[in-house]
């Protein structure tokens, strides 16, 4: 059901603590933690607690919660004195999405060109 933790999900056993992860922000329904394979200096990840599957899912059955993961991706930029980033969420396979677990992708440090491959 739309929220409640899957066993088979990665990012649900970081926000239990079963798999380790490098967090560095976190709110009563969001983690924010640095992803494992960096595509720029800053790559941070933000997740909402709650398993929907894409950020769609989360916009439609939880927008609340969506505002909590854009209001987080803001303040990781501002953590990490980004004054220019991009958020990112790859949404389906053939946009690259491979962790079926909303998550906004925080990249900045360096330039970023426009269109991403
Ligand atoms: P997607 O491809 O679904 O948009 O993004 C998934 C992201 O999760 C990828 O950038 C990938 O590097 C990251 N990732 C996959 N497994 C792990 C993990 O075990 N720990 C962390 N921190 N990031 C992961």
């Amino acid at each position: 059901m739309a929220g409640e933790p899957q066993e088979d999900c990665l990012f649900c056993k970081i926000v239990e603590g079963s798999i380790p992860a490098t967090i560095v922000r976190e709110t009563e329904t969001t983690v924010a933690f640095r992803d494992i394979n960096p595509q720029a200096p800053t790559h941070v990840l933000v997740i909402p607690k709650a398993h929907h599957k894409d950020a769609a899912a989360l916009a439609a059955d939880a927008p609340g919660l969506a505002a909590d993961v854009l209001r987080e991706t803001q303040a990781v930029a501002d953590d990490e004195q980004l004054e220019s980033y991009r958020t990112v969420f790859n949404t389906g396979s053939g946009a690259g999405q491979t962790v079926w677990h909303a998550h906004a992708h925080v990249l900045g440090g360096r330039g970023l060109d426009w269109p991403p491959g």
